[in-house]
């Protein structure tokens, strides 16, 4: 199709705010899908996805639309991800395209992924239509929310389109605005191809499939294609765009958006960023601002049951082949055996892996403590980074560390503002900013992400009542008084159940893990010692009292059946249990002990 009658868009929202929806009734309206093949949430194929209700792998759909003036477009949408973890794939995507729709839900107004989806659109130079969401609805309020996306955010609202992506009320409204408003992609159809790699998975037929979005040339069927970031040559088998089911097509010019196959192997063969071009008169010239996502977060998968570990193994490993941006290598842990070391983009991404595993492999899983990557400085000025607790160096050696910080953004309604400050505090933050959007604050602090990565999402909601929305960012590294604190079992240091905590912490972070593990690990004929320390010092210690009797002794020696049931019991209850040393800890203390209550 000509560029004139091409538009690339995508939909920025905060999660709830109808995203989804308003993507189906487009798809819905323009006949795009046949009714009796919709189903909701047509974007979000994945199961996790759709419980959770958000969309992690960027979706797009080519919709064509015959507009009021009688013209037929081709629109594209790219269905960008809603969540901070994934933050780079939603600014890549949206250099994919010219447009946003700003959904806003116009019962509730601007949220913190509002505000930090918009910013990504406005920096992608993206022209933006305001949509109100959820007219249907009593409480919808479109003045007021029209008014706080001008103070919030700065952007004109007179216009705004007022929409029930439920009843369908606005869809046209919405279609004739992305033709009217939004512009039309520019590119050069003589020009050597120079195509941007949008996102890629994992297919069990096709192999790798790649979303591409052509900038400038022509990409056709069985041509040469290579990456810019390491020069590596594919031949295309397969050329098409999504109806939202693969379509094949001969060829993808300039403006469009499409997929690729080339019988790539691997997810990790494609960076999302990258420029594809001809392998011969290509272009040299890469698209700017190329760079690999980074996992942040770490922690330990183990399986409950030893003998899971290479179908802990496989399930990694396929997991992976759909997922760049999740890293593993083997760990072995004395206490909890083989298992992986595992790198993720943010908290949801380590929950999202860890359920897939849980349910679509069926191995039961261990979590240790989720970890961020510190600097560890050493006195002969070189650094190493930490994963892992495990690996802290002798102290001795270590001169001083650093964690990485994060910029939060929340906002809240006014009344919980006080237990919003408060928890912000009580995790070591620093406040940056303060401001009022009608009867909502907007807090913006410095917080380190290990503080983040434990539970701080889980209490932010509990104090608000599921009212505060919450965002952040990366913004480097800071030194403060780190420390690794062990736990030791009857005098042992069991391995997965070190942490790094800050020093004015530690005692109380101590004291709540050894308290809790005295209530988890079961008497034993003896006293066990349960204590937390730093380096050589003890900063907390409980003792389980050892067990009087034996269990048999109530059986007065008499029943022989009774009592050979009783000991065949007490075997099947130690088969869940790890032995460390001469104690046998329960499998589920490992989970509960490192949760922060
Ligand atoms: P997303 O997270 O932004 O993708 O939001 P969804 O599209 O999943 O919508 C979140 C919830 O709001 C779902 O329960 C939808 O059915 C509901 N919803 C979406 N749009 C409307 C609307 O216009 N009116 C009403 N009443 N509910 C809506
Ligand atoms: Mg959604």
């Amino acid at each position: 199709s000509p560029l004139s009658h091409i538009r690339n868009f995508s939909i920025v929202a905060h999660i709830d705010h109808g995203k989804s929806t308003l993507a189906d009734r487009l798809i819905q309206s323009t006949n795009t899908v046949a009714d009796r093949d919709m189903k909701e949430q047509m974007l979000d194929s994945m199961d996790i996805e759709r419980e959770r209700g958000i969309t992690i792998k960027a979706q797009t759909v080519r919709i064509n639309y015959t507009a009021l003036n009688g013209e037929d477009y081709v629109l594209n949408l790219i269905d960008t991800p809603g969540h901070v973890d994934f933050a780079y794939e939603v600014s890549r995507s949206m250099r994919a395209v010219e447009g946003s729709l700003l959904v806003v839900d116009s019962t509730q107004g601007v949220e913190a992924q509002t505000l930090a989806n918009v910013y990504h659109a406005i920096e992608a130079d993206h022209e933006i239509v305001p949509v109100l969401n959820k007219i249907d609805l009593p409480a919808s309020d479109c003045d007021r929310v029209a008014e706080q996306i001008e103070d919030v955010i700065g952007i004109d609202a007179t216009e705004a389109i007022q929409v029930s992506a439920k009843t369908g009320q606005g869809i046209t409204e919405t279609l004739e605005a992305i033709v009217q408003k939004l512009p039309a992609p520019t590119g050069m159809r003589d020009a050597p191809l120079k195509a941007m790699l949008v996102d890629s998975w994992y297919d069990s037929y096709l192999g790798v499939i790649v979303l591409v979005r052509i900038m400038d040339g022509v990409l056709k069927k069985g041509e040469r294609i290579r990456m810019l970031s390491n020069n590596s040559v594919h031949h295309v088998d397969r050329i098409g765009v999504f109806r939202p089911e693969m379509t094949v097509i001969d060829a993808l010019g300039p403006g469009e958006i499409g997929f690729l196959t080339a019988s790539i192997k691997q997810v990790r063969d494609t960076r999302v960023g990258d420029t594809i071009t001809h392998e011969k008169k290509g272009t040299e010239d890469a698209l700017p601002g190329f760079k690999p996502s980074q996992p942040v977060v770490f922690c330990g998968l183990f399986p409950v049951d030893s003998a899971e570990f290479e179908d802990l193994r496989d399930a990694i490993e396929k997991l992976a082949l759909n997922d760049a941006s999740f890293s593993y290598e083997m760990e072995t842990s004395a206490a909890l055996g083989f298992g992986f070391r595992c790198g993720f983009l943010g908290l949801l991404h380590l929950e999202v892996i860890r359920d897939r595993i849980e349910r679509e492999y069926n191995i039961e899983l261990i979590t240790t403590a989720p970890s961020v990557i510190y600097h560890v400085y050493h006195k002969d000025g070189s650094m190493i980074e930490l994963h892992n607790p495990a690996d802290m160096p002798d102290l001795t050696l270590v001169s001083h560390l650093e964690e990485p910080r994060i910029k939060a953004t929340i906002l809240v309604p006014d009344e919980y503002l006080g237990d919003v400050l408060k928890l912000c505090q009580d995790r070591r933050g620093i406040q940056l900013d303060l401001t009022y959007a009608g009867s909502r604050a907007m807090v913006v602090y410095d917080l380190p992400l290990n503080e983040v990565v434990f539970d701080f999402y889980d209490r932010l909601k509990s104090v608000t009542k599921g009212y505060a929305s919450f965002d952040y960012q990366m913004i480097g590294y800071r030194e403060d008084k780190l420390v690794k604190m062990s736990i030791l079992v009857n005098d042992e240091p069991v391995d997965a159940l070190s942490t790094m905590v800050h020093r004015d912490r530690a005692e109380m972070r101590g004291r709540a893990m050894v308290e809790k593990l005295k209530d988890l690990i079961p008497r034993h004929m003896f006293k066990i010692p349960i204590q937390a320390a730093i380096g050589g010092k003890v900063i907390a210690r409980e003792t389980l009292s050892a067990m009087r009797k034996d269990v048999t002794a109530k059986c007065y020696g008499g029943d022989a059946t009774r009592k050979r049931k009783l000991l065949d019991k007490q075997k099947a209850g130690k088969k869940k249990m790890r032995r460390f040393g001469k104690v046998d800890i329960p499998q589920e203390a490992f989970i509960s002990a490192l949760k922060m209550d």
